[in-house]
């Protein structure tokens, strides 16, 4: 019988999850286990900190833990501090929603250099993950490249562009926002391997570039078509539309800016040069490199194996069919679909894997498993020490407090600093 739930992973694609189980089976006991402090995914450490409409989701998250039947064990990685085998000995039914969180390497010579990032690293470095905290990127040079043509690489761009006024309203954390302040900045180049026509940047995202104070896009005009070729597919159209003749837009301006964005599309990076670290990109088919100091690579995202969790197969994902990898064991999510679609995305898709575990024990009649109590005093006889809803309240508390004006909050990044609001 289904009682006792376990989900791996507070992102969207978890507590979605969490929220389709309970809307049809109120009477179900979910633990929802993140290895962080912090609830929410990529909510708090993707999402751009100057985005904080697209955070709001955040709101509806919260309703759900202040139901009853609802449990957040942060600071517990599932598959070292307790393995995926434990989860099952004690729970009736698991979903892996551990997202995607593997940056891609671009495979060329050189990108090991300091001064080469990944973008879950950086972008993690700006929006305050613990993970990355320290990884003080060199922005210490005039020029900065992106690769890839998406909303991460157009977000990445954006926050590197924004003045500090921009920025005011941001959560940006104060590490990043001194580095990034003081960045020598005069060339941002936004490099695609496909046209202008397959760049998947949103309109929104794109129009933005074009209203920052300091930055100016500039775009060869030879690069784009004067209309879209034919067999796009109509859901995409309109999307498709605005971005070219945004690009167009773009390639007329002759305004003069310190900071001029060059979007550079068709084009293969050859090799990352640099002898201690980048200096520049050797791209295919061009003679002189791109001179640079800091390369950063937006070009997706993986599902890494955290010790007894599936390993990810060739694309990156946990292997399913549905969203079921077994009878009792479910994936959600970036884990399940790969890093593609937005937050409302995930929550279609969750409910559909929700819907599909529901039925597969609408027959059961299994004794349930014993859950939280025993599941607690199993952790407790270990010594892991999990931080529960409380202590997550107790971290954005003092976020929101120490905040400057204009800001929602001060982001606590370091894992001392967050561990300090473990329970006494
Ligand atoms: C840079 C960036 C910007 C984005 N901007 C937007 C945007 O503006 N709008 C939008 O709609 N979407 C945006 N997205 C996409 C959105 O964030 C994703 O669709 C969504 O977060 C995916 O949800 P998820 O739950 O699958 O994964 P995640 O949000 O990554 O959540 C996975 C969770 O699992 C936890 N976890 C991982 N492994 C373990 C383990 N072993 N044990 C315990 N816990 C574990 C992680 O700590 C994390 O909290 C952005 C994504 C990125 C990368």
């Amino acid at each position: 019988m289904l009682h006792h739930i376990a989900i791996v992973g507070s992102g969207p694609s978890g507590l979605f999850c969490a929220d389709a189980l309970l809307r049809q089976r109120p009477d179900l006991k979910i633990d929802v286990f993140d290895r962080l402090p912090t609830p929410y995914g990529l909510v708090r450490f993707g999402v751009a900190p100057d985005h904080q409409g697209t955070k709001a989701v955040t709101r509806q998250f919260d309703r759900l833990f202040a139901g009853g039947n609802i449990r957040f064990l942060g600071h517990v990685q599932v598959g070292r501090d307790l393995l995926l085998a434990d989860l099952h000995a004690h729970y009736d039914a698991v979903v892996l929603a551990v997202g995607a969180h593997g940056d891609r390497p671009l495979g060329v010579p050189g990108e090991d250099l300091p001064g080469c990032y990944g973008s879950m690293a950086f972008v993690g470095w700006y929006n305050g993950h613990p993970d990355f905290r320290d990884l003080a990127p060199l922005l210490d040079r005039p020029a900065v490249a992106v690769i890839g043509m998406g909303n991460v690489s157009v977000d990445i761009l954006r926050v590197l562009g924004k003045s500090r006024t921009e920025m005011a309203s941001s959560d940006l954390t104060a590490h990043a926002a001194e580095v990034i302040n003081a960045a020598p900045l005069t060339d941002l180049y936004a490099l695609g391997r496909r046209g202008p026509v397959e760049a998947s940047f949103t309109s929104a995202e794109l129009a933005e570039i074009g209203r920052l104070e300091r930055v100016r896009p500039v775009v060869n005009k030879a690069d784009l078509p004067e209309s879209l070729p034919l067999g796009i597919a109509p859901a995409e159209l309109k999307v498709k539309e605005k971005n070219l003749q945004l690009l167009h837009e773009f390639a007329e301006r002759t305004d003069d800016k310190p900071i001029r964005l060059h979007f550079m599309f068709h084009q293969r990076s050859e090799a990352v040069l640099g002898k201690d670290r980048v200096e520049g990109l050797k791209l295919v088919g061009r003679e002189t490199p791109l001179e640079i100091g800091t390369l950063i690579r937006a070009i997706g995202y993986y599902t890494a194996a955290d010790g007894d969790l599936p390993q990810s197969d060739a694309r990156g994902v946990i292997a399913n069919t549905d969203g079921r990898i077994e009878h009792g064991l479910y994936v959600v999510g970036w884990a399940k679909r790969g890093p593609s679609g937005t937050i409302p995305t995930n929550r279609a898709d969750s409910k559909a894997v929700a819907d599909l575990l529901l039925a597969d024990y609408a027959n059961d009649t299994a004794p349930p498993k014993e859950g939280s109590a025993a599941l607690d005093a199993w952790l407790l006889s270990r010594g892991v020490n999990v931080m529960d809803w409380t202590c997550w309240k107790r971290i954005e508390a003092a976020e929101i407090a120490a905040a400057l004006p204009g800001s929602p909050r001060a982001k606590l990044a370091a894992w001392e600093e967050l561990r300090k609001h473990r329970q006494p």
